[in-house]
């Protein structure tokens, strides 16, 4: 880089002394005359105001007595890959108005830059969108390749200057929570459905920031959400004018869920029903004591924990059976549908192989363990009184997140309930052929009852077919499923009513467990099957702020992940606040250190990188440099 009030001299083989319209380089700057251009490995261009005078940015008192002249320099963007630097030749005038605050005054170039930035306008705009796409450093880096200046620093600074706020009077909105870390905090995402766009990102996902945001906007009349019960009662709070809608992917999943739970429970109904078979007893594990089970689960997450354990239970009765008839591993294992090596192990072991307690992570419950057990075991077991006991301590969390913590407290390993032993290997001469359904996996099964029936091919019917004809609770569920699906189809919410009363009929509890949550949410689920709103751009936008997120290895404060996030919403409408660069921002004390010599006009930092408009500069220098 260079500096110099006389470039001529360090330039003299490649001055070009050019008459150039302004419009050819520089299309905005028609108040501006070009003087000279030199191209070297850089391009240089020097100008000043085409006007003989400036009006006082004070008082707007035109002048034309001019007190002193400096140079001062920008940085542009790159004319064919070289960097380009403007040379602006600024004046200084009197201030003709006796009242007037100001006596001397800089003339300013609104349509080139703002005052005491380094960078023109377009140049701002462009690292501003580079730090909206990449980041700062990842910007910045671009920049360099592309002859654009910028360090990651200044890029944040632009991605994070106060915006206008856009007009925001959302009538539709969805609601959703991603994760700053998981299992630990949390932060919701609000989003514009009727443009799908996002509107705002909160630090968290309480209650009360919740509520707050929506007394702010009292023009929403539905919000679309997930089926949290929190968030539920935080927009009953804040907008009890809204109609809630819970989300219909949420509901599919949560009725394929209790599907697969079932046919889980009934792996071995189905796969003997086809034989006319008796389902043979359960082998019996020893009842763990009332009083020393670790503290209860809610009923869908106990149905969802014995289904896979059925399951696997009766996968492990068959690998006996068929290791009883003489097959080899490999050949049970392809038979029923799992892996070699499970089959091994499972025959080396001996054993049923209970499902071990997987690693803990750790969770806001950890400080209060020893408290809740002993709790437990003086016989508390009123999760409202306890949590009222955990918060006077100072648990931070939720009720519904001390429920579940409260599963992952530990407990002896004596109540985790007995193993089965493998009976004694009886080789039989001729092992019996491979059997329908054999390989029946209840995740695979869930996908064939929840499907439109035309959607699936012949050989998926067959399946089906065998698995309702096979066992009753298959056959009643597949009635029920395909009758809730059917609603959520054609937005048939008003036929709900019957199907809870079909669902009470029909006994089966992980059905009846999904109907009572739904009972408890009722209104909202009937909005959901009757309103053709979806949180889908919600959870579309979550997934773009996690992507962001972790573009900036997961340490963007809420800020600046809120800025890039919000910035696809009309960027080109969020306009630089003027009132915070105007002079009329009241200013504080100047930089310590800060030379009057920096007067000529080049007050290029040691490092190179050039400070963009902040609020704590002094109105004295405002006069000095513009
Ligand atoms: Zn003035």
């Amino acid at each position: 880089m260079w500096y110099t009030k006389e470039p001529n001299k360090f330039f003299q083989q490649n001055i070009f002394l050019i008459q150039v319209e302004p419009m050819t380089i520089l299309p905005d700057l028609s108040d501006l005359v070009i003087e000279q251009v030199s191209i070297t490995n850089d391009v240089t261009v020097t100008v000043r105001a085409a006007s003989p005078t400036a009006s006082c940015p004070c008082c707007g008192t035109i002048s034309k007595r001019v007190q002193s002249r400096y140079t001062r320099t920008l940085r542009d963007l790159p004319a064919s890959g070289r960097p380009v630097e403007l040379i602006v030749c600024v004046r200084r005038f009197f201030c003709q108005q006796s009242a007037c605050v100001r006596k001397i005054f800089a003339e300013r170039f609104p349509s080139l830059t703002l005052p005491r930035v380094k960078f023109t306008l377009r140049l701002q705009e462009t690292l501003r969108e580079m730090g909206f796409a990449l980041g700062g450093e990842a910007g910045a880096r671009l920049g360099k390749h592309l002859s654009i200046p910028g360090s990651p620093e200044t890029i944040l600074r632009l991605v994070k200057q106060p915006q206008l706020p856009a007009a925001c009077s959302p009538r539709v909105v969805g609601i959703d929570d991603w994760s700053w870390k998981r299992r630990l905090r949390y932060g919701t995402l609000i989003c514009d459905l009727e443009s799908s766009k996002p509107i705002d990102v909160l630090p968290d996902r309480s209650g009360e920031t919740v509520s707050t945001w929506f007394e702010k906007h009292p023009t929403v009349e539905i919000v679309s959400r997930d089926r949290s019960s929190e968030y539920a009662a935080a927009i009953r709070k804040g907008a009890p004018q809204a109609l809630q809608v819970a989300d219909l992917w949420h509901i599919g999943k949560n009725v394929a869920d209790s599907i697969s739970t079932l046919l889980a429970r009934c792996r071995a109904e189905i796969r003997h029903g086809l034989h006319g078979q008796a389902t043979p007893e359960q082998e019996e594990t020893e009842p763990v004591p009332e009083e020393r089970r670790r503290p209860p689960r809610s009923r869908s997450v106990e149905l969802a924990r014995e289904g896979r354990r059925a399951q696997k239970l009766d996968r492990y009765t068959q690998v006996v059976e068929l290791h009883h008839q003489g097959l080899k591993a490999a050949e049970i294992a392809s038979r029923i549908g799992i892996g070699e090596r499970t089959v091994h192990r499972w025959l080396r072991n001996g054993s049923f192989p209970e499902a071990r307690r997987r690693r803990r992570r750790p969770s806001l419950i950890d400080p209060y363990e020893r408290y809740v057990l002993s709790r437990w075991q003086e016989g508390s077991r009123l999760g409202s009184q306890l949590y009222k006991e955990l918060t006077a301590q100072g648990y931070k969390g939720s009720p519904k997140a001390m429920y579940n913590d409260l599963v992952t407290l530990r407990i002896p390993q004596s109540d985790a309930p007995k193993s089965i032993p493998l009976k004694p290997r009886r080789r039989k001469s001729v092992p019996s052929p491979p059997a329908p359904l054999e390989n029946f996996s209840a995740q695979r099964a869930t996908w064939l009852v929840v499907c439109h029936p035309e959607k699936l091919d012949q050989m998926s019917r067959e399946e089906l077919m065998l698995i309702r004809q096979a066992s009753p609770s298959a056959e009643t569920a597949y009635g029920l499923a395909q009758a809730f699906m059917q609603m959520i189809r054609e937005h048939t919410g008003q036929q709900l009513d019957t199907w809870i009363s079909s669902v009470e009929a029909s006994r089966l509890p992980e059905l009846e467990s999904f109907a009572k949550g739904i009972q408890q949410d009722k209104a909202a689920v009937v909005a959901g099957l009757t309103l053709p709103w979806s949180n889908g751009p919600t959870e579309g936008h979550v997934n773009r702020l996690k992507l962001i997120k972790r573009s900036m290895y997961g340490r963007a404060k809420l800020p600046l992940l809120r800025a890039r996030v919000l910035a696809c919403w009309s960027r080109r409408s969020l306009l630089v606040q003027p009132s915070l660069l105007d002079s009329d921002v009241p200013h504080v004390a100047r930089r310590a250190g800060a030379s009057r010599s920096s007067r000529c006009g080049n007050r290029k930092s040691k490092c190179g990188r050039s400070k963009l408009p902040t609020t704590n500069r002094s109105k004295q220098e405002d006069e000095d440099v513009v």
